[in-house]
């Protein structure tokens, strides 16, 4: 199997790749990345030796250089990570986000038409579904939650599963999509929440926290998303949406807390600043779909996973403090040091 991976030098495009190498030892993975701030070469470093690994540095929006790969490759599966994933610079700068998530993915699904693509996979998010309130425990976004988007980048996301359920309904492109709550673990760019609450942290740095951190988000561990990912890409019906996600549902300034104590870091790093615009207040994943129909079940809890994920950066400083020191720095002082 020829399989291309989109953004495969970011957070879980990357952990994916590992997986599969690793899952799959006999397929061919292409990964097409940009290689934008939050993709990062280095993190690819162990793979790039691999004999059945491929990397090519590209724009998913860019139709001639995908249209000569896929040509060249002849891809069974693509899965399609590359986007841009960060809500707070969707605030800033929408327009990169509608140019990469929506006509990037049209650009992979044409090529996908014309290549005879075996399966197209969309990685979307469960920030599609906007948000629940936080005073009702008992409600879960579902597969039939209608779709209701926040910010410029859920919105963007919206826009490219509707795209991409119209290509299989209009031209017969075999599809699926998955909608995964907040993944954690390594290789996390530290601009989003736990990395950065490490890292700040790691360096006795404020940590900043939007609002009164009462937000509450749903945790699960990349690993888990990976193997989702891949049973849907095997045994996953074509034209369906999987919601994954594992029933850990923490608010910001719970996981600041536990991150903070198993540093053995004080609770007075914690610098509450002026609330996000437009803020989501709660996501909850049903994932008893996947669950019923493919078998997934997550395997890593949040204590363990937080655990684990704390010892990787602490054990590879190099790769995040290498990213903290160049540009970061000048974006983290615009959008929380000046609040
Ligand atoms: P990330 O920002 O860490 O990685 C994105 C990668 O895409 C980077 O390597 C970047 O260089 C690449 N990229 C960006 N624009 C590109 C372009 N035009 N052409 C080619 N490559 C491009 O993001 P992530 O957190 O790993 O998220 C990956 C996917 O998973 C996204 O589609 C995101 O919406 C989705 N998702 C993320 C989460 C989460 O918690 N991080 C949860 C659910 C879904």
């Amino acid at each position: 199997m020829k399989v291309l991976i989109t953004g495969g030098a970011g957070f879980i495009g990357s952990n994916f790749i590992f997986y599969m190498l690793d899952k799959h030892p006999d397929y061919e993975i292409v990964c097409l990345d940009a290689l934008t701030y939050s993709g990062n070469l280095t993190t690819l470093f162990n793979v790039m030796k691999n004999p059945n690994f491929r990397f090519v540095k590209g724009d998913i929006t860019d139709r001639e250089l995908v249209d000569r790969l896929f040509r060249e490759k002849k891809f069974d599966f693509v899965v399609n990570f590359a986007a841009e994933s960060h809500v707070d610079r969707s605030i800033e700068d929408p327009g990169i986000f509608l140019k990469t998530n929506i006509i990037g993915t049209q650009v992979l699904m044409d090529a996908s038409i014309k290549y005879g693509v075996k399966r197209f996979h969309q990685i979307s998010t469960d920030e599609v579904y906007g948000d629940l309130p936080l005073d009702r425990k008992d409600l879960f976004f579902t597969e039939e939650t209608p779709i209701h988007a926040s910010s410029p980048y859920s919105a963007s996301k919206a826009s490219a599963d509707l795209l991409v359920m119209a290509y299989y309904r209009t031209y017969k492109l075999p599809i699926t999509i998955s909608r995964c709550s907040n993944n954690y673990g390594p290789y996390h760019f530290p601009e989003k929440l736990i990395p950065l609450v490490i890292t700040r942290a790691l360096n006795d740095e404020t940590v900043p926290v939007y609002g009164t951190g009462q937000n509450i988000r749903d945790w699960l561990y990349v690993t888990d998303h990976c193997t989702a990912v891949d049973l849907i890409l095997h045994k996953g019906k074509e034209g369906e949406v999987y919601n994954i996600g594992g029933h850990n549902e923490k608010s910001n300034l719970e996981v600041v807390k536990t991150i903070l104590k198993e540093l053995g870091k004080p609770e007075s790093l914690i610098t509450f600043v002026k609330d996000r615009a437009g803020h989501d207040l709660r996501y909850a994943i049903d994932p008893s779909k996947i669950t019923r129909e493919l078998g997934w079940e997550p395997k890593i809890g949040f204590d363990e996973g937080i655990k684990k994920t704390i010892k990787w950066y602490l054990e590879n400083r190099s790769w995040w403090e290498n990213i903290i020191s160049g540009d970061y720095k000048d974006y983290y002082r615009k959008m929380y040091e000046s609040r």
